[in-house]
């Protein structure tokens, strides 16, 4: 008889997003005439810009000709998007990163969840509490973690991180031996982030010891402050040992374009092998290409008048941050990020478990927020809300709150 993987069935609920869709639906259900407003979900509501719209109707027209019709696209991405790539998001930072590191895909949900496919069963994960459930779940899926106690809201062969207010979110570098270690910087959720001495001495971890460093920086078009490198290649050491997952959904606003892309130095090596030959081994396999005419919206992000685009729409957003920061501030809360991420994390007020928060911003002041709890065991008390909001949905979800 065919037998399932048994590791889906150890995975606590559904994933967090689809639980707080269903407690909204019901409440919603039930309130027909409550105003909701959504300060939860990552997504954007800004629209595309008028370089990438532009770019995409360009593409669709060549399609239309058989003279300029593009049918499979290059497994790996079209050139034309990974020397933009390369040279405005790495080599003006001077990084050294080749077009040929690049790996094109349909965005960073897909990549952080599939790369754990290259390691063994048996490779030791560490991440960072709270966490982006993606690179927990895939792990988990991938039988790497364990079993899930439900008592202490652990995976049992998972080493946690904890980042709290306590040790002003910086992780402490494990104590025991790790082989793969998440960073997600700026963080979702906290929306925190940390300076280049603290990131470098993360990499000198993993040179020292072995391990690799998954270095997720979809939120790096919204670092504001010097000391904080928005590639973990700005770091001498880092092309030993980590690679990185870029997105087009928060800075362009491709949530519903799907683009994304990996990269992997070539002097990346475990166990003797390439992780860019594997890398690009699985992406040949399974992945037939991000489509063109997508890639060229990608392409006109990274012209002039497209990052100048990427910039308002940044700074649209961390208008709002700032309304959430300052109003929760003068509210009398705790608050942290929203400085360099469009997150703003705040402490529950009254020693509320993060969920009776969420129900108490539902029903008494109709605003949906993230729980802490949902990120990771450290994440209990704790509160995510987003900067992705409209502007006057954001102010006048703060003035409900400071009633
Ligand atoms: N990585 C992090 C840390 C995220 O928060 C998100 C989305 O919320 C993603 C990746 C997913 O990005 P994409 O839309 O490119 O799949």
């Amino acid at each position: 008889m065919l037998k399932v993987n048994r590791n889906y069935q150890k995975l606590p609920g559904s994933y967090l997003f689809s639980d707080i869709a269903k407690k909204v639906a019901a409440y919603q259900e039930k309130n027909k005439d409550a105003d909701i407003i959504r300060l939860g979900i990552g997504d954007v509501t800004r629209p595309l810009t008028p370089s990438v719209i532009a770019a995409l109707h360009k593409a669709t027209d060549e399609m239309a000709d058989e003279k300029t019709f593009h049918g499979y696209a290059p497994d790996l991405g079209y050139d034309f998007l990974r020397q933009a790539i390369a040279e405005k998001a790495y080599r003006s930072r001077g990084c050294d990163i080749a077009p040929d590191e690049i790996f094109v895909s349909d965005g960073a949900k897909s990549d952080s969840g599939n790369i754990q496919e290259l390691f063994s069963e048996d490779a030791k994960v560490a991440v960072t509490d709270p966490v982006y459930p993606v690179y927990v779940d895939s792990n988990a899926m991938s039988g790497r973690l364990g079993d899930f106690d439900s008592a202490t809201g652990k995976w049992t062969r998972l080493t946690y991180l904890p980042c709290t207010a306590e040790n002003s979110f910086v992780p402490e570098l494990p104590k025991e031996e790790v082989d793969i270690i998440y960073l997600c910087l700026p963080n979702n959720p906290t929306g925190t982030t940390l300076k280049k001495t603290e990131l470098k001495e993360w990499v000198d971890y993993a040179n020292r010891t072995g391990a690799l460093i998954i270095y997720d920086a979809a939120y790096e078009a919204y670092i504001s402050e010097d000391d904080v490198c928005h590639s973990i290649f700005e770091i001498e050491g880092a092309r030993e040992c980590a690679l990185e997952i870029r997105s087009f959904s928060k800075n362009a606003g491709f949530t519903g374009v799907r683009l994304g892309y990996t990269v992997i130095p070539k002097d990346l090596t475990r166990d003797g092998v390439k992780l860019h030959q594997m890398w690009a081994r699985r992406h040949g396999t399974k992945f037939n290409g991000a489509p063109y005419i997508i890639q060229r919206a990608g392409e006109a992000v990274y012209s002039d008048a497209g990052l100048k685009e990427v910039q308002e729409t940044v700074g649209y957003y961390m208008k709002n941050a700032t309304v959430i920061r300052e109003g929760l501030l003068d509210a009398g809360y705790s608050v942290y990020g929203g400085v360099n991420a469009p997150y703003i994390w705040l402490k529950t007020p009254d020693k509320m478990t993060s969920w009776d928060f969420f129900d108490y911003l539902l029903t008494e002041k109709n605003i949906v927020g993230t729980p802490g709890s949902g990120f990771g065991p450290s994440g209990e008390g704790y509160f995510r809300l987003t900067a992705f909001g409209t502007y006057e949905n954001t102010l006048r979800a703060l003035e409900r709150i400071k009633k």
